[in-house]
This record gives C-alpha cells, structure tokens and sequence, in this order.
C-alpha cells in the first residue's frame, strides 16, 4: 500500500519525522511530499525543505521524498496513493483533520483515497514548525543558549534556522 505524507514542513521537525518513521512501517511505499503552494510565503524553499527531509528520512528504504503544487488528490490519484496520512497532536488537529479528510473524500469520491491518522508521541506532540520557527528567531536573534532546539528539530534544520535568524 502506497501512504503519502503530505504537509508544509516548513522546517519539518522531530514530530513530522516520528509521524514518518511510523507511517513507513505500515507502508510499502512511504511518500512524503513537500506543499509548494506558491499563495504562501515560506521561511524555507521547497528545495530546502526537501532537502531537510532527505537528510532525516532518506536512510529508509521505502521512503520517497517530493514535492507537489495544486489539488492534494490530484498528485495522490497521480501516484496510485492508497491513504493519506495525517498527525494529530490535539482534539483541535483531529477537528481540523477531519475536516480536510471529508473534503478530500468528497473530491476524490471515485479513487477512493481514504485519509489516516497517527497520534503524535506524547513526548513530540508540542512542537509545531511555527513554535520552531518562533523559537528559532528569539534564540537567534538574541544570542541566547540554543539547546531547547535540539529536542525539535535535526541538527541541519537548527543549523539552518540558525543561518536564517542570526
Ligand atoms: P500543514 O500540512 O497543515 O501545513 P505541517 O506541515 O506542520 O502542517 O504538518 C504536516 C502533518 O504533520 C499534519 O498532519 C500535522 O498535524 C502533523 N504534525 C505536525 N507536527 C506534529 C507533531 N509534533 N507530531 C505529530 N504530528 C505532527
């Protein structure tokens, strides 16, 4: 069963990455695909982000790693996608989830791609990449001691971050 991962990771952080390792466990073929959605205006490029993800993730075998624009079901019926995966870290998540699996639901009725949720691990699931990118910037930008990042994010995301803010 082919899984696609889809979402902003914009960095991608210790939690997306979790949502990832577990997800290739249920997969054969693990798509984690990167929105390049060109109305907003990220802190990293799709090919940063990208590359972010390549660096956490590439060692598994059935991991793939890309990027898409437009219509989530489109690019999922484009790839044969059997379910989309989703994290949830809150009921707040689940609402909002669920919302978006109905929509997708409806508008790939015919494919029948079916969306699928993993509770984030209790230990990950307060971070979020706006946090991150919060975080990173009053740490950054002040001088202060860096090591609540460590427990986020891969050392080339803070080191990036790093790059971006100082
Ligand atoms: P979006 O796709 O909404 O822009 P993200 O790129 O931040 O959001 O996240 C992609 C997916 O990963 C979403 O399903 C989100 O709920 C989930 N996620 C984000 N952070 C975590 C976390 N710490 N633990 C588990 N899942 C997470």
């Amino acid at each position: 069963m082919t899984i696609l991962y889809p979402g902003s990771f914009d960095p991608v952080t210790l939690g997306h990455i979790d949502i990832a390792v577990r997800g290739a466990k249920i997969a054969t073929r693990l798509i984690v695909a990167v929105l390049d959605n060109t109305n907003k205006k990220p802190l990293f490029s799709a090919k940063e982000r990208i590359s972010f993800l390549q660096d956490a993730l590439g060692h598994i075998s059935n991991v793939e790693i890309d990027s898409f624009s437009g219509l989530l079901v489109e690019y999922a019926k484009q790839k044969n996608v059997t379910a989309i995966l989703r994290g949830v870290r809150s009921p707040g998540d689940v609402e909002n989830e669920a919302r978006y699996a109905v929509f997708n639901r409806l508008l790939s009725e015919l494919n029948n791609i079916e969306t699928i949720f993993i509770t984030a691990s209790p230990s990950l699931s307060f971070i979020s990449s706006s946090i991150v990118r919060e975080v990173a910037f009053h740490i950054y930008s002040s001088n202060l001691n860096d090591t609540t990042l460590h427990n986020m994010v891969t050392p080339s995301v803070q080191h990036a971050l790093s790059k971006v803010y100082q």
